[in-house]
């Protein structure tokens, strides 16, 4: 019997497909207009820019895709904590 599983199957084509979407958006200015604000989606705290990075709020490996809606400006730390988790799967809730 098949365990349940939240896993999506992926294939390594529509991962590169969605990363190669991503580095696209990255370089549009939607992406560094949302970027200027400086706000960290997750935690609501102020960077400089630079320092933020371009989050998948339903990580690629997940099923999620490289949309304007699926994409999230997010500081180093939170983008590191979060990795390969869903919003709802915070530790802390
Ligand atoms: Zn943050």
């Amino acid at each position: 019997m098949e365990p349940a599983s939240f896993l999506v199957e992926v294939s390594e084509k529509e991962i590169r497909r969605e990363r190669q979407k991503a580095r696209e958006l990255r370089a549009s200015q939607w992406w560094k207009r949302k970027r200027a604000t400086g706000i960290c989606h997750h935690c609501g705290q102020k960077f400089p820019p630079k320092e933020l990075t371009m989050d998948h709020l339903i990580p690629i490996i997940r099923g999620g895709k490289s949309t304007r809606g699926n994409l999230v400006p997010a500081c180093k730390k939170c983008n590191a904590d979060r990795k390969y988790r869903l919003p709802f799967e915070k530790p802390d809730s």
